[in-house]
Formats: structure tokens, sequence, C-alpha cells
């Protein structure tokens, strides 16, 4: 499987970072991975024009499709810019009281509408297995499996904390997700990592044998993005 990358901007950035991402990575020319860049809202367009390789992500999804929602955007509008992959279930939505039960039906209006949700699911430090397996459940509650999907273990105590998992207490949780889906009848679904992936890191959360990494900090560094996206291009 080839090994996927997503950057998650978050909230940062401006116009000037982001004309130098397309200008710059699309001066890339990568054999094996893909990348995925996921900006705020709006800057969209700014990729939408520009974009020359990788694919355009976006951070978050509206469960409705249109009306009275202020301050939320639809599949359709995200559609409209070229948005094809959308992350749901970020641990800081999460925290500011996004449900399993929201999630879900954001992951049902993203494959009902042809955009592929990276569902991040994690465990803080007082939780483990358990939790993950019931939030991978939940998410998929209201798709089918032939559905496409794409899981991101997070654990919430690594992200943006320079703290990183050992690759085989990744490999332990990967693993588990994946049999959790598989059990579910959800065959092939890869599962990347993320939390305080960067230029030192991202070698060993690879060797968790996850299919890929979700980058947050780092990817606003676009030296030390590249830099992994080229060593994930090179990894055997
Ligand atoms: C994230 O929040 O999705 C993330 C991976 O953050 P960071 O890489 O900064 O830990």
């Amino acid at each position: 499987m080839r090994k996927l990358i997503v950057a998650n901007y978050k909230m940062n950035g401006d116009e000037k970072f982001y004309s130098l991402v397309t200008k710059k990575l699309n001066k890339l020319a990568l054999k094996d991975a893909r990348f995925v860049l996921c900006p705020p809202f709006v800057y969209l367009s700014k990729f939408k024009k520009h974009i020359k390789s990788g694919e355009l992500g976006i951070q978050n999804i509206s469960a409705f499709d249109f009306g009275a929602h202020t301050g939320e955007i639809s599949h359709q509008m995200l559609k409209e810019f070229g948005v094809r992959y959308v992350i749901i279930g970020h641990s800081e939505v999460r925290s500011s009281g996004e449900t399993d039960e929201l999630i879900a039906k954001k992951v049902k209006i993203a494959c009902g509408h042809d955009m592929i949700p990276i569902i991040c699911v994690g465990e803080d430090k007082n939780s483990g297995l358990e939790l993950i397996k019931s939030q991978v459940e939940k998410a998929i509650q209201y798709i089918d499996n032939s559905s496409k999907i794409i899981f991101a273990y997070e654990p919430i105590w690594a992200i943006g904390t320079k703290v990183t998992p050992t690759s085989e207490e990744i490999k332990t949780v990967v693993d588990n997700i994946k049999l959790t889906l598989e059990k579910l009848g959800f065959k092939d679904v890869p599962v990347l990592y993320g939390g305080s992936v960067n230029k030192d890191t991202y070698k060993h959360c690879l060797n968790s044998g996850c299919d890929g990494l979700l980058v947050g900090g780092a990817s606003l560094n676009l030296d030390e993005f590249i830099e992994i996206l080229k060593g994930v291009d090179n990894y055997e």
C-alpha cells in the first residue's frame, strides 16, 4: 500500500504561507508516497487554483446538507473547491463537545458524497484499547463496508507534545484498529499514525507498520515537511 501523509495545518498560516506551500510542493516529484493537505477553510481557494501535486483535504465538515447551521461548511461547498478528504473526530474537536454520534453522522455524510473521511481515534493517559475500539465501532455505525475510509491513530498525549509512543506501542493499537474493522467486514482500511511526527520521529513511527502519517506542527515548517515527504517516499 502506498504510504499516505496528511498535513493538518489546524488554525495556522496565512496567504503568504499557503502560496509558498503550493509553490514548493508543486515542484516535488514523489514516486511512491501520496500526500493530502488540509488547510483552514478560508484558504481552500488558494489550493483549488494552484495545487498540482498532492490532494486536498479539510479539517471538519458539517453533518448536515445545507440550511440553518451557522458557521458550518457543507460537503457540497467543499467539493466545489476540489476537497476529497476530510478529517473527522480530531481530539481537539472532540474536546470541544463533538460526540461519537455526531462523528458517525459526519462520516456518513462524507462517504455518501464521495469524500474520504480520515477518522481520528486516540486515548488519553487514563484510557486504553477499549476506548479506541469503541470509537472505531461508533464512527462507522452508519456506513457499509464498501465505503472508502481511513483511520488515524492519534494518542492525545502525543499531540503537540514532542512525545511519541514506541513503534511497538503504535503497532499494537494500529493492529487492534484493523482487527476491529475486519471483524465488522471492513477490509484493507489504511490506518495512519499521528502525534508529534517530525523529521526525527517519522521513521520510527512508520516502523510500526502503519499506512502513513498525520502531521500537525511539523507541516508548518515547509522544509521539514518536504524532508518527511521525501523520506517516506524512499522508505523501504
Ligand atoms: C494532530 O493534531 O493531528 C497532530 C498530528 O499534531 P502534531 O503533529 O503537532 O502532534
